[in-house]
């Protein structure tokens, strides 16, 4: 099977100024992944250490330059799981910690649960070990300006987001030679969001899902709608019924679009190894690589859908 790393950077309006920061960020992820599954060849380490990455580039909606509620809080939902057993961690409502995806890994591996939500998983996280960080730390300028917008206008319609508006949100999937996949997806969540909304993304089923008997998916875009949809599930299912990575993209999708009247984005690996993505939102920052080759991590526009 060739190793390979799938990743998104979110779906919507991307403005032609952020598309190269878009790439860099994604390349750079690629980058970590690859160099991981080179020495390791282990797709859930590799995933982890791609989404780390992820989560500290600024220009994304996860763990640094997450979007503000509309309390002025950040507030982070993360999710992971291991396609080889099904286990899955997730953190939802978190606060004050750099690093949501690695406090999801720690639940999957050291807690019973699933997933764990707001003090609890604050407090949890806290006894793993993971510094505090202020949610000043968390934020880059632009944040802060979205947020004094935003308040100024008082009521907002989230949705409109992803038509027009901020949405980067990151995700991966990475499948090593052994055919062994992981898929994690991590946010900030959208902006002025109210305090303790919890969208798609530490849901396994509607932000993230992997079984390696089929696939592995990572989504991305209005996460009320997602949920509804249960699309991750979606795709994974048509990959159930044969469908190939980028088919299955393509189909989860169209139910969200007919059902629901939702945007997302959503990247899969299917088992043989072959990548796909579909969107329905302006643009979507997506990235591929294999192992040992950067295929692509690029900002693609409406109406285009891929696969490898
Ligand atoms: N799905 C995320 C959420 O609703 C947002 C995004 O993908 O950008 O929290």
């Amino acid at each position: 099977m060739r190793a390979s790393i799938i990743v998104h950077g979110g779906a919507w309006d991307i403005p032609s100024a952020l598309h190269k920061a878009h790439e860099e960020g994604m390349a750079r992820a690629l980058k970590t992944g690859q160099k991981k599954l080179a020495e390791t060849d282990d797709a859930h380490r590799a995933c982890l250490a791609v989404l780390t990455v992820l989560e500290n580039e600024p220009v994304f909606d996860a763990g640094t330059g997450s979007f503000l509620n509309a309390g002025g809080e950040v507030e982070m939902d993360a999710g992971i799981m291991k396609g080889e057993d099904l286990s899955a961690g997730a953190v939802a409502a978190l606060k004050n910690i750099r690093n949501p995806i690695l406090v999801a890994e720690a639940v999957r591996v050291h807690t019973q649960h699933v997933l764990l939500a707001g003090q609890g998983a604050y407090d949890f996280a806290r006894e793993q070990g993971f510094k505090r960080v202020e949610t000043e730390a968390l934020l880059t300028g632009r944040e802060k300006e979205r947020y004094r917008i935003l308040k100024e206008r008082g009521k907002v319609r989230i949705k409109s987001f992803f038509e027009k508006k901020p949405s980067d949100t990151v995700g991966a999937v990475v499948m090593d030679s052994h055919g062994r996949m992981t898929a994690g997806t991590t946010t900030g969540g959208t902006p002025h969001k109210m305090a303790g909304r919890v969208g798609d993304v530490p849901v396994p089923g509607s932000g993230f899902y992997a079984d390696n008997r089929y696939g592995a998916v990572s989504v991305t875009g209005w996460g009320e709608g997602i949920l509804r949809a249960g699309l991750a599930m979606r795709a994974m299912r048509a990959l159930e019924s044969g469908a190939g990575a980028a088919e299955a993209a393509g189909e989860a999708l169209r139910f969200l679009e007919e059902r629901i009247k939702g945007e997302a984005g959503i990247i899969v690996l299917d088992a043989r190894g072959r990548a796909g993505f579909d969107f329905n939102t302006p643009y979507m920052a997506v990235g591929y690589a294999t192992v040992d080759n950067m295929e692509y991590a690029t900002v693609l526009g409406e109406g285009t859908s891929g696969s490898k």
